[in-house]
């Protein structure tokens, strides 16, 4: 048996009782249903959210490299750029995480990047030269962009060719 403290005059009082002895205030509990109902729709929610949060996408693995593509690509698109990847020495044999996503008539190549790695001056513009070869030799000519993430795939800096 617990104590809990009565809403009303917030003495407190035995779990169990039904009425406060001190004030006579009905105590309202909440049943074990709807409490594991309130529980259960929590962990829903939060495990959407993850979902949400962390879906990076489908897997493909080229040469030790993580390939994940987004709905918006299909799937011959990501294996396009994997191959390329690989045959540019990008994909190294080294673990390396990247993810292709579309967004309007833009690709973009979202790469995990170290913390600080634009501030090194050759960065910036070798990406954007790599934006530009991989619309060329991957995308059929269309925008790509680069977008410099953290190691959760969230965006830092993106990267434009012009
Ligand atoms: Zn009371």
């Amino acid at each position: 048996m617990a104590l809990i403290k009565c809403k009303e005059c917030e003495k407190q009082i035995s779990s169990s009782a039904k009425i406060c002895p001190h004030c006579g205030a009905k105590v309202k509990k909440i049943g074990y249903l709807r409490r594991f109902l309130i529980i259960f729709f929590v962990i829903i929610l939060v495990l959407i959210t993850y979902e949400e949060f962390f879906n990076y996408g489908t897997e493909l693995t080229f040469n030790k490299g993580q390939l994940f593509y987004t709905s918006s690509v299909s799937k011959e698109e990501a294996k396009k750029l994997g191959k390329y990847l690989v045959e540019q020495d990008f994909f190294d044999g080294n673990e390396k995480t990247v993810q292709l996503n579309k967004a309007g008539n833009t690709y973009q190549f979202r790469m995990v990047a170290k913390k600080g790695v634009e501030k090194d001056p050759v960065i910036i513009p070798s990406m954007k030269q790599f934006c530009r070869e991989l619309s060329w030799n991957v995308f059929d000519g269309a925008r790509v962009e680069i977008h410099l993430c953290n190691s959760l795939l969230i965006t830092k800096i993106v990267v434009i060719p012009e």
